[in-house]
């Protein structure tokens, strides 16, 4: 008996599932502040194997869950209390690269960065470039439709999706794609947080490397400057490939330990990179120059080399681990606001963290209004999380009241559920319930994600909602 369920294996799944304490901790949690209760997890190698795993939880009235790397910021991935946890690690493999057709069939636990590791031998590579690329997988990305630094001009994961073999929560396989079904349904699949079922199989969409790269780092003497330069690069019609913004303590983090030459001194400071062929590489970063000089820049360098280009990357790429430094803990908020709101929104944030004595840092995909305030504290201390949920859900308040949206790339999951109704209408999340309810009547796989109680939902009535709640 585990947690209030029985697990009666069948032949097929004796020795699959694993129940040990340890295998279960880990995978009760993902990269949120939040865990759960799995009362088993098995580690399936052929979209077959994630077909018995399926038939069986579902024969058996257990729910399951699909699991990337437990990246995943919005508490996705953290299974309800006596769930299956079905783990597509060992589904790794690059199953084959169509370098004319720019394609790649790849299985869900291809790490991201892996993938275009692996494909820069043909000059290509997968767009979608998450900060937690070296760990999170393909199929996490999917599930959540990830974003990243150089999604502002390629688009999101959805653009660079092409086919999904999936196992649905009948057990049956689909494939999902624009040519072969009537109705396309890779855009109801892609960012249902593994509501709708399990990708198996994906095709991804490769585009080749850009032969110029100008990445430039910009200082401002405040967060205000730095936030009207932003909109005055993308009002002059320019799109950069990546436009991030970092504020003044997180740049003093991360250079202390990356060394990448960040500016010290500025208040905030931007990471501009065009790409493209060497003619318009050079005068679009003419352009940018001018512009943020024009706004009141106080520092501008250009990365003189591959190197240097590839230090500034991960000064930004791994600025959340610099926090480690500071406190022992961190949340990590995502919220989008419209562009020319960022820094009166900015300065909110600031004003709420102030209110609740919580430190504050941002790191943030500014080109496209994609907010990350980062609250700092050491959960030991009493109380301490309490503060740390009332700023965010006024984060998440005053970026709505800005006209802005509730998730940019980390998802709904268990995080933003309850705040569903801030922007959705009743007839809004109806109409999403049936949609999951196509899919997964029974609202087996991945329940009580996503749609908030109360919605119409049809989540598997016979679990508890486990410590998350
Ligand atoms: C330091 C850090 C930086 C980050 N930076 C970014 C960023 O720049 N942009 C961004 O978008 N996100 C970012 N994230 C969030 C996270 O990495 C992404 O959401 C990522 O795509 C999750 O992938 P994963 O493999 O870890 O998925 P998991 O966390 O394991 O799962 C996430 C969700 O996907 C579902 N799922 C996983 N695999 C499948 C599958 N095969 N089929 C169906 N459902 C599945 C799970 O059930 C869950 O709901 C960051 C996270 C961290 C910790």
């Amino acid at each position: 008996m585990i947690f209030g369920l029985t697990f009666e294996y069948s032949k097929e799944m004796s020795g699959v599932v694993h129940t040990n304490t340890a295998e279960l901790f880990l995978v009760g949690q993902d990269a949120s502040n939040m865990t759960g209760n799995p009362a088993g997890v098995c580690y399936p190698t052929t979209t077959e194997e994630v077909q018995d795993a399926v038939r069986w939880a579902r024969a058996n009235g257990v729910a399951f869950i699909a699991r990337g790397a437990g990246t995943g910021l919005a508490g996705g991935a953290i299974p309800t209390e006596g769930s299956l946890v079905i783990s597509l690690t060992k589904m790794n493999r690059i199953r084959n690269i169509d370098i004319h057709r720019r394609t790649a069939w790849v299985e869900p636990g291809v790490l991201n960065a892996d993938l275009s590791r692996h494909t820069s031998q043909f000059g290509l590579h997968f767009a979608p470039d998450p900060s937690s690329q070296q760990s999170c997988t393909i199929g996490g990305n999917v599930a959540n439709n990830s974003g990243g630094p150089h999604c502002l001009s390629e688009g999101v994961t959805s653009a660079h999706i092409l086919s999904l073999e999936v196992v649905l929560p009948s057990g049956e396989v689909c494939v999902f794609d624009s040519e072969n079904s009537l109705f396309d349904l890779r855009g109801a699949f892609i960012g249902s947080e593994g509501m709708f079922g399990i990708a198996t199989a994906i095709e991804v969409r490769l585009l080749q490397n850009p032969p110029h790269v100008s990445t430039m780092v910009v200082g401002f003497s405040s967060v205000h400057a730095g936030a009207m330069a932003v909109s005055s690069i993308i009002s002059s019609g320019i799109i950069p490939s990546a436009l991030e913004m970092m504020d003044a303590p997180i740049t003093r983090a991360v250079e202390e330990y990356v060394h990448a030459g960040f500016p010290l001194d500025a208040a905030a400071m931007l990471i501009v990179e065009i790409d493209g062929l060497e003619h318009s590489v050079s005068h679009g970063s003419r352009e940018v120059k001018e512009i943020v000089m024009r706004s009141g820049a106080t520092s501008f360098t250009v990365a003189q080399s591959p190197v240097e280009r590839a230090l500034i990357w991960k000064g930004r790429k791994t600025a959340f681990g610099a926090i480690a430094r500071i406190q022992p803990n961190y949340y990590l908020h995502d919220t989008v606001v419209p562009r020319k709101k960022l820094a009166e929104v900015l300065s909110r944030v600031t004003q709420i963290a102030d209110e609740e004595r919580l430190q504050v840092m941002n790191v943030f995909h500014a080109g496209d209004g994609n907010l990350h305030p980062i609250l700092m504290f050491d959960k030991r201390i009493d109380g301490v999380m309490d503060r740390v949920h009332r700023a965010g859900a006024e984060i998440v308040r005053v970026s709505l009241e800005a006209g802005g949206v509730l998730s940019g790339e980390h998802g709904i999951g268990l995080e933003k559920r309850d705040f569903m109704r801030w922007m959705f209408s009743e007839n809004d999340l109806m109409f999403q319930q049936k949609l999951r309810s196509a899919f997964d009547p029974d609202g087996i796989s991945n329940p009580h994600k996503v749609l908030p109680r109360g919605s119409g939902c049809a989540d598997i009535a016979s679990i508890p909602p486990g410590s998350w709640v």
